[in-house]
C-alpha cells in the first residue's frame, strides 16, 4: 500500500518537489515524536489568554519607509514579542503595508546589521560611528580630489523624510554633482 502510493506520487510530481515533501514529512514526524516525548506540551488556558505576562504595549512607528504607518510592540522583558496595528494613528489608521506588518520579523532578525562593520582581511570588523564616519568622509575627499565630483553618486531612501531628502540634496550639491537620485525611483 504504501509503496503503491509511494510510486504513484514520483510519478505525478517532479523529483525536487517529491524530496521537498519528503524533508517536511520527515520534520513533522519528528516534530510530533518530541510532543510524545513530553518535550513540548499544550498550552495552559492561561497561557493562551496571556502568553506574554508583565509585557507592556508602546506605540512606535514602523521604520522601512517615510509614511511611518503606527505599530503597537508588545514587548516583555526588553523583548519585542508580538505586534499589532494601531488603529488609532493618525496617518495609517490601522493599516500597514506588508513590511510594516512584519517589522517585528525585522527587527529580531539574526542578520540584521546593528552597527557599522568593514570588512579588512576577509574578516568582518565592527566599527563605531564615528570611524565609520570618518572613513567614509575620507574615501568622498579623495575620490573627490583623484577623479572629480562626478565620480560618485548619492542614492537616498524612502525612509528619508522630505526634510532629510532635502538636506541629502543639499550635500550632494556641496559635493559639486548632481548625480543624485530616490531609491523609490527604482
Ligand atoms: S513600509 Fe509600509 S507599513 Fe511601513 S511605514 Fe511604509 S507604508 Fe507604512
Amino acid at each position: 500500500m504504501l509503496k503503491s502510493t509511494y510510486d504513484a506520487l514520483k510519478a505525478n510530481i517532479g523529483r525536487r518537489s517529491f524530496l521537498k515533501m519528503a524533508a517536511i514529512a520527515t520534520a513533522a514526524i519528528a516534530t510530533s515524536a518530541l510532543a510524545n516525548d513530553g518535550i513540548t506540551r499544550s498550552a495552559t488556558e492561561q497561557e493562551i489568554k496571556n502568553p506574554f505576562p508583565g509585557s507592556e504595549n508602546i506605540k512606535t512607528i514602523c521604520t522601512a519607509c517615510s509614511v511611518g504607518c503606527g505599530i503597537i510592540a508588545e514587548v516583555q522583558n526588553g523583548v519585542w514579542v508580538r505586534q499589532e496595528v494601531a488603529q488609532d494613528h493618525p496617518i495609517s489608521l490601522g493599516g500597514h503595508c506588508c513590511k510594516g506588518a512584519d517589522m517585528i520579523d525585522m527587527v529580531r532578525s539574526e542578520v540584521r546589521l546593528k552597527h557599522p562593520m568593514v570588512k579588512e582581511g576577509g574578516k568582518w570588523k565592527r566599527l563605531s560611528w564615528d570611524e565609520a564616519l570618518d572613513r567614509i568622509s575620507a574615501k568622498l575627499k579623495s575620490a573627490h580630489e583623484k577623479f572629480g565630483a562626478d565620480s560618485a553618486m548619492f542614492l537616498g531612501s524612502a525612509k528619508m523624510s522630505t526634510e532629510q531628502a532635502y538636506y541629502f540634496r543639499k550635500f550632494a550639491a556641496m559635493y559639486g554633482t548632481n548625480n543624485i537620485d530616490h531609491q523609490a525611483r527604482i
